[in-house]
């Protein structure tokens, strides 16, 4: 190091610190340094520096005869992954993963195969004592058993150089003593050893002692005369060695993925509660949006066929009885001749009814009776399912013949017999029955309105009620968008014709398409509230990924000091966040399509969009990659050092 400076501060209003003033040194290769100095002095900066955790302000570090400032991001996670290990105060182990796990780490990086890291892992967990502790995780250990843990974790790639700051700082006196006979024997196997302390006392065992005050060196005892070169001593401890960097073959990849994978199972299992909450977000979202706009759309398509079942073009024209306001009129066939002539009506059609007692055998049955004109299918929309229909001769020749709805069928031939061309009685009058209308029950209509007997208009007139007042007209218009003005049209015209304005024109097209917009609407709310409920799902997947990022932050920090590249965190973060996002996705497409499939049960109109599926699924995939990984993305491309004080 030559007139190495660090300072701190100088923008957003904080002042500049200068904590290292020009640090000028040089260590060698199987040293055993002590660096002491009080508190606030500048070592735990010195040796950020020192094992290129940190970049400093000003001045040359040279590495084995490199210039550090020259390196990458990169570059420098391989130094640090082959040549430093990093024992810490406060030991910074991942606490989601196990002591053999944690000292595993470094090698994971360095792509060491599983079978070699996990043998060698064990091994060094072994030899410092904790060969009953292997799947035990921080928290389960004592403080000098997890400094023991980043002991054995700074030595798993070899472990060149130790760079312990305030080792013992946090142990009593025998766990601290422990940690101390072990970076002995480390110092004796040949590993350069570089302890910082503020404990004079503890700096004695050191063959060379560094003293440091406010940024400057003060005193430097020097290399000790007898130490080069270091005779490598029966020690249980590997003598130092350097690992090869993980190679980028596919199966090198695949291995990381692997260990991603495992790793994020890992994270999401030991923070299930959390996990869950995450989930539930998603699950919760995804599956409203499914289910709601599924019977958003089912039920306006159930409006839609309705409207094409009955016919969105049809009017009814009734004259309104005598009341208190003045005299009522009748409707006369002439005004359906007028009716008929207006330019938007397609058909008009006279409809005179009554009730009448419908007999066959000694079967009496009360029902709608009705006369109609042969425009009856096509005014109403409504065809003849067996049989025939009756026509124009039958209507001129005042025909006994009727077509029965299928209510008075069920009624009056219960046994089963073809009703087409059976006698029945109409108002004790015998009728010919030519044919069966179509159900309007089973067609998604009113079952009432197959409670029916049509026969000729004119035969209705003199054979049934004595009188030819239609009792109302049904008209179908050509433009159904024009259908309010035809309606306004016949009531001028009627009026004209009538002197008497008597006459009512019931529109069902508006009340249908009033209908069909009310529907728009509900699904349109319906929609809205998926989308709230999935935004609002979306906020509690970004609180809880957010509220883990300080601590994640800090885990980064850890890995990256261990020799983790950016990219083995962002690759981490990336499959944990696809994890549990398309874990959740998958759970809220299955629940929303299991509770769809409970409302077509319970015979809510459901119909399912793709879109929608796919749509929520992506959201949720989305948000949690945004608020999952960018997070991650941020914290590693901090300093390393950076992530590892972040609290
Ligand atoms: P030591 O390890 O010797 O106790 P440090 O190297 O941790 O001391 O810190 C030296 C000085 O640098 C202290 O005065 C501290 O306040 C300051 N310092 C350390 N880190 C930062 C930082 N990230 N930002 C600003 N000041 C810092
Ligand atoms: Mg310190």
């Amino acid at each position: 190091m030559h007139d190495l400076r660090k300072s701190y501060g100088g923008h957003d209003g904080a002042p500049a610190v200068e904590v290292l003033r020009g640090i000028t040194l040089e260590l060698h290769a199987g040293e055993f340094v002590a660096i002491v100095g009080s508190s606030g002095s500048g070592k735990s900066t010195l040796m950020n520096l020192l094992g290129c955790l940190d970049r400093p302000s000003g001045g040359r570090y040279l590495f084995a005869g490199q210039d550090v400032a020259g390196m990458d991001a990169d570059a420098l996670a391989r130094l640090r992954r082959e040549a430093f290990g990093f024992v810490f105060q406060g030991y910074h182990l991942i606490s989601t993963e196990s002591a053999q796990e944690n000292v595993e780490m470094p090698a994971i990086y360095a792509g060491v195969s599983p079978t070699d890291r996990e043998s060698r892992a064990r091994g060094l967990l072994t030899r410092l004592g904790l060969g009953e502790r292997l799947g035990h995780r921080p928290h389960q250990l004592s403080g000098g058993q997890q400094q023991r843990v980043s002991i054995a974790r700074a030595l798993m790639n070899g472990g060149r150089i130790v760079l312990a700051d305030e080792p013992t700082g946090a142990l009593d006196s025998r766990s601290g003593e422990e940690v101390m006979a072990l970076l002995d024997e480390m110092a004796a196997a040949g590993h350069t050893v570089i302890l910082i302390t503020h404990d004079r006392e503890v700096a004695r065992r050191a063959r060379r002692v560094i003293e440091i005050r406010d940024g400057c060196i003060v005193s430097d005892s020097g290399r000790a005369p007898a130490e080069a070169p270091p005779e490598p001593a029966p020690s249980p401890l590997p003598s130092p060695s350097t690992t090869t960097d993980a190679a980028d073959t596919p199966r090198a990849l695949l291995s990381e993925l692997h260990e991603a994978l495992r790793a994020a199972w890992r994270v999401m299992w030991v923070h299930r509660f959390r996990t869950g909450l995450t989930l539930l977000g998603i699950v919760i979202g995804v599956a409203s949006v499914i289910v709601m706009l599924a019977v958003g759309t089912g039920s306006q398509e159930a409006v839609m066929k309705q409207i094409s079942l009955f016919g969105a073009d049809k009017m009814y024209v009734a004259a309104i009885p005598d009341s208190a306001r003045g005299r009522g009129g009748k409707l006369t066939l002439a005004d359906v001749d007028t009716i008929r002539r207006l330019p938007n009506v397609r058909v008009a059609m006279p409809y005179i009814e009554g009730f009448v007692i419908a007999r066959r055998g000694n079967v009496d049955h009360r029902t709608e009776g009705g006369g109609a004109t042969t425009d009856f299918e096509q005014a109403l929309k409504w065809p003849t399912a067996r049989g025939i229909f009756f026509d124009e001769n039958d209507e001129q020749s005042l025909a006994k013949v009727a077509v029965i709805g299928e209510r008075v069928q069920a009624a009056l031939f219960a046994d089963g017999t073809d009703p087409v061309g059976q006698r029945i009685l109409l108002d004790n009058v015998p009728f010919d029955v030519l044919g069966v209308l179509a159900a309007k029950g089973a067609g998604g209509g009113q079952a009432s309105e197959d409670e029916r007997v049509i026969v000729p208009f004119s035969t209705a007139a003199a054979r049934l009620y004595g009188s030819n007042y239609p009792t109302w007209v049904a008209v179908a218009v050509h433009d159904v968008d024009k259908a309010s003005e035809t309606a306004a049209e016949i009531v001028e015209a009627l009026a004209a014709q009538r002197h008497v304005r008597d006459v009512q024109v019931f529109n069902q097209t508006e009340s249908i398409k009033a209908r069909a917009q009310t529907q728009r609407t509900m699904t349109l709310m319906l929609g809205l509230i998926a989308a709230v409920s999935l935004l609002v799902g979306g906020i509690g997947v970004m609180n809880v990924m957010l509220m883990t990022v300080r601590e994640r932050t800090r885990e980064i920090g850890i890995r990256m000091a261990t020799g983790a590249r950016q990219r083995d965190i962002l690759r981490q973060f990336l499959v944990e966040a696809v994890l549990v996002t398309v874990t959740g996705g998958v759970a809220g497409v299955v629940i929303g399509l299991l509770v769809g499939a409970a409302l077509i049960v319970w015979n809510v109109p459901v119909i399912f969009s793709l879109t929608a599926i796919v749509g929520a699924f992506c959201c949720a995939v989305l948000t949690g990659l945004v608020f999952g990984f960018m997070p991650a993305r941020k914290a590693a491309a901090l300093d390393p050092v950076a992530a590892l004080s972040s609290e």
